[in-house]
This record gives structure tokens, C-alpha cells and sequence, in this order.
């Protein structure tokens, strides 16, 4: 069998699938690896329920040591099968790629020009294309961005209202999560096939965090922006922030760009508030006041965002959720539903709560529905576009 292998290299984990080339389907192979320089771990099954295995923590130190261990996993599990094409999440994909491409020379040049818009990812991203071109040497490798699926975004959604030479420099918003975004597009459209096609808001709420309005199957809006910053608060990053905040701490404060970074990148959001955790779990787990209230504000953005997305929109047939908290948190979505029949949202309390794919009540306008995310999938599907062109 001809397989096609996946490869996500995060800011702190790497995943990593097979799938069969041929046909769209679930993972034959995936697993993860995290917890790099503390705890790190491995896990990796064969097939979508197959037993997990366990690596010593040992063998992985870093990203790169991650990246081989998964290699050399994959290469075990799919021996005798032929890898016809690796494809990776590229985080930043810039103005120009609204597609997945292959990643040769010039294309890896551009990207890599694109480092310094997401410094957290995008090199970690490209040290695993040169670690799949070493380790599967000859074999096609395809680009998926998370910026593309934004591509199609009106001018209005994308500018900063900053002098226009910098939008045409490229300081402009381009959204992220589309791989996760695209995938959900298609998966409703098997779940609602009349609604999926007109007015969506899918909110992806997991360590990363953001919501993304959806309007005849093309983003339209997005809340994260020019860099993965802006928008909803995160595991550890801070969402919106008025500018003027940056400015303090430089100038007031005396933070060097760097020490900004590191506070807005990793110490903020979730983590900041509560002064616990960056995981939504162990806050709704707590008993701290400052856990309530950072989930309390969590909660807050996400409600404000819907309602933006919904004037964006003018109104809503459908809200998905989706990622980590949005699809095991009933708590966290009762919250941003609660007092939505305005908008024409009602959730179903026990639907809801037993985690079923619709978690609307019947009486809603607006359908409500639970989809966990693909992203793995969504690249393989993209590769298979790709290598069926080359
Ligand atoms: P990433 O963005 O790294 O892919 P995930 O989508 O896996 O992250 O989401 C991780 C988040 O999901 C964490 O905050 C975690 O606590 C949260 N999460 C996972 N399961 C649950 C659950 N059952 N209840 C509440 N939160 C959960």
C-alpha cells in the first residue's frame, strides 16, 4: 500500500500520522510526543483505537530527537509500504499561499523568509521538513498552511488601521487554525448539510485558541491575527492587548522585546491569570479564586467574540466547537452559550453534557454542535490534492 505520513511540529509537541494515499480515511498510524526537557512523553498507536505505546523519556531531548523517534516509529509500523509523500502544518504560509504546495527549493526559501512572523513555530515547523527530506530522502513534501484557509478574508478583516505601506509590507491579519478550520467546515457538512453552507462560527478552544466565521464554506473572519497572539486568551498567551500595554513595558518598564515576548507567549493567558496552570482541566479541577477568574475570563472573550462574529455574519445558523476544551469541556461551552437565545442560541443541557454532536435544544434557531478536530487528516486529505497535480 502507498501511505502518505504527517508531520506537526508545535511550539511544545510533535504529531505525527499515516494514512493510506489512495483514499481519505482515518489515521493507520498516529501518536504525539511532548513534555520536551521536563517530562517528556511519546504515545503512538496503530489504527484509530490501537494500543499506545510508550518510548523512555530518554530518547527525547528536544524537537529534533521527537521528530527521529517518530520517524523511526512510523518506519517500523509501516514497513514494506511505500511512502509516497510527507506532508507538514506550516504555520505561516504569508499573503501568497492559499493553497498547499510542495516545498521545493524556492518555496522553502520563502517560508523560511516568513520566520520572524511566527518565530515559535514556523522554524520548528521547517526543521522537520528538513528532517522528513533526510529521512525519507527523494519523497515529495507538501506544505499545509494554517494561514490559507484565511486567504479569501475582505480587506476590512485583515488591515490594522497603521499606515497602509505596512499592510502592503505584510503586517496584516492572517488568522491561523485553518487546517483545524477547514477540516470542520467539512466534517458539518456531512453533519448538517443545509446549514454547513451558510452562516457558521467554528470556535477551536484548546491550548491555542481562537473563533473563525464562516460564511458559504470560506472563512471570513478570523480573531487571531497577525500573529498568533491576538484574539482569545490561551493556555499561555494573552489574546487581545491594547498596544499601549507593549509600549509600558518597554518604555515604563524597561522589558527588553524579548522579555515581552516571553511574557505574552508563555507566561500569560490561562497560566497568568490563575497562577496555576495553563490547562483548562486542572483550573476547572481547582478550588483558587484566581482559577474561577481566569476561567471567568476566558468564558467572557469567547462570548464577546461570538457575538461579534455574529453581527460579521448577520446572525448564525450554526456555532461548532471544536479542540480540547471545545470538545470535553461541557462547562466551559454551557458558559458561552448561557443567555444566547437572543442570538438565537439555546443549548440542551443534557444533550450537552453527554458530549453528543448536537448539543442544541430543539427549540434553537441556531444548531450547536460538537466536531473534534482533524488536523492530521486535513493535511493528508490536502497532500493527496497536491501529489494527484504533481
Ligand atoms: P493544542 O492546542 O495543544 O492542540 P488541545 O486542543 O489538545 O491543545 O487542548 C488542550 C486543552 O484542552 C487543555 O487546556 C486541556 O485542559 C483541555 N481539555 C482537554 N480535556 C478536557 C476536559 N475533559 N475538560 C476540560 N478541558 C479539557
Amino acid at each position: 500500500m502507498a501511505i502518505v505520513v504527517t508531520l506537526n511540529v508545535g511550539s511544545s509537541s510533535v504529531k505525527f500520522a499515516a494514512f493510506d494515499a489512495a483514499r481519505d480515511g482515518a489515521a493507520l498510524a498516529r501518536g504525539e510526543a511532548d513534555g520536551f526537557g521536563s517530562h517528556a512523553r511519546f504515545t503512538a498507536g496503530v489504527g484509530s483505537s490501537g494500543a499506545s505505546e510508550q518510548t523512555p523519556e530518554t530518547e527525547i531531548k528536544d524537537h529534533a530527537s521527537a521528530v527521529q523517534a517518530a520517524f523511526r516509529w512510523l518506519r517500523k509500523q509501516t514497513s514494506g509500504e511505500e511512502v509516497v509523500g510527507v506532508g507538514h502544518r506550516i504555520v505561516h504560509g504569508g499573503a501568497r499561499h492559499s493553497q498547499p504546495v510542495l516545498i521545493e527549493h524556492e518555496v522553502f526559501a520563502e517560508l523560511t523568509a516568513l520566520n520572524s512572523l511566527a518565530p515559535l513555530h514556523q522554524p520548528h515547523n521547517l526543521a522537520g521538513v528538513q528532517a522528513a527530506k533526510a529521512f525519507f530522502p527523494g519523497t515529495p513534501q507538501v506544505a499545509c498552511f494554517d494561514t490559507a484557509f484565511h486567504r479569501a478574508h475582505p480587506y476590512v478583516a485583515d488591515v490594522f488601521a497603521i499606515p497602509k505601506s505596512f499592510y502592503e509590507q505584510g503586517v496584516r491579519r492572517y488568522g491561523f487554525h485553518g487546517l483545524s478550520y477547514e477540516y470542520v467546515t467539512m466534517a458539518l457538512r456531512e453533519i448538517d448539510p443545509e446549514r454547513a453552507g451558510g452562516r457558521v462560527v467554528i470556535a477551536h478552544l484548546g491550548n491555542g485558541a481562537s473563533m473563525c466565521a464562516v460564511k458559504d464554506g470560506r472563512s471570513v473572519a478570523s480573531t487571531m491575527g497577525f500573529s498568533a497572539l491576538e484574539g482569545l486568551p490561551m493556555g499561555t498567551r494573552c489574546g487581545e492587548l491594547d498596544p499601549g500595554v507593549v509600549l509600558y513595558l518597554m518604555q515604563e518598564r524597561k522589558m527588553s522585546a524579548a522579555d515581552v515576548a516571553t511574557l505574552l507567549y508563555k507566561q500569560s493567558g490561562l497560566l497568568g491569570l490563575s497562577g496555576l496552570s495553563h490547562d483548562m482541566r486542572a483550573l476547572e479541577a481547582s478550588e483558587s479564586a484566581d482559577a474561577r477568574k481566569a476561567i471567568d475570563y476566558f468564558v467572557y472573550r469567547a462570548r464577546r467574540e461570538l457575538g461579534a462574529m455574529a453581527a460579521i455574519l448577520g446572525g448564525i445558523d450554526v456555532v461548532a466547537f471544536t479542540g480540547g476544551i471545545g470538545e470535553n469541556s461541557a462547562a466551559i461551552r454551557e458558559r458561552i452559550c448561557e443567555g444566547m437565545d437572543w442570538l438565537g442560541l439555546v443549548l440542551d443541557r443534557e444533550a450537552n453534557r453527554a458530549k453528543r454532536t448536537t448539543v442544541s435544544a430543539q427549540a434553537s434557531a441556531v444548531q450547536a454542535y460538537v466536531v473534534a478536530t482533524d488536523e492530521e487528516r486535513m493535511i493528508a486529505r490536502q497532500m493527496r490534492k497536491v501529489l494527484a497535480r504533481k
